[in-house]
């Protein structure tokens, strides 16, 4: 009778908390699909140089706390339901901006909104898209926003 080889235990290391500078969303889609992205990506905040970008308010802002500040502000929350995602992109998370251009949450970039559709269709895009994909399946919900009425 042959036993089965004892398995050691698994030991799970709480790895020290690096405190990184990227905070993640888990968003869930119409479609039931999940993806976890960027907390700036999802708020439209980009990095120019050494400045954040709020595009959606149109506004810089130098520091990391102030940039933090931004996305709890009201008059943000209200600007970013204004610019709903482009349906028939789905979890390409495609919000338009304006005639000119489009913003691609899932790479948290600008792109010309005449081009967005071969944007969705580049490698890096397909890439980001399935990191998002692969990082819900292991991510737990801090904040889930659409339970998150408040
Ligand atoms: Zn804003
Ligand atoms: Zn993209």
């Amino acid at each position: 009778m042959s036993k089965p080889a004892l398995r050691k235990p698994k030991i799970l290391h709480q790895s020290k908390k690096k405190h990184v500078d990227q905070k993640f969303i888990i968003l869930t889609l119409k479609n039931k699909t999940k993806l976890v992205i960027s907390c700036d990506a999802f708020n439209g905040i980009i990095m120019i140089g050494d400045k954040y970008k709020c595009i959606f308010c149109d506004v810089d802002m130098q520091m990391y706390t102030s940039k933090e500040q931004h996305k709890e502000l009201f008059e943000h929350k209200k600007t970013l339901k204004n610019y709903p995602y482009i349906e028939e992109l789905s979890e390409n998370l495609v919000r338009p901006l304006n005639k000119i251009n489009s913003y691609c949450t899932i790479c948290n970039v600008m792109t010309s909104a005449l081009s967005i559709k071969r944007h969705i269709k580049t490698d890096e895009h397909i890439n980001e898209l399935n990191r998002a994909l692969m990082r819900a399946s292991t991510y737990k919900p801090v904040d889930d926003i659409n339970n998150n009425n408040k």
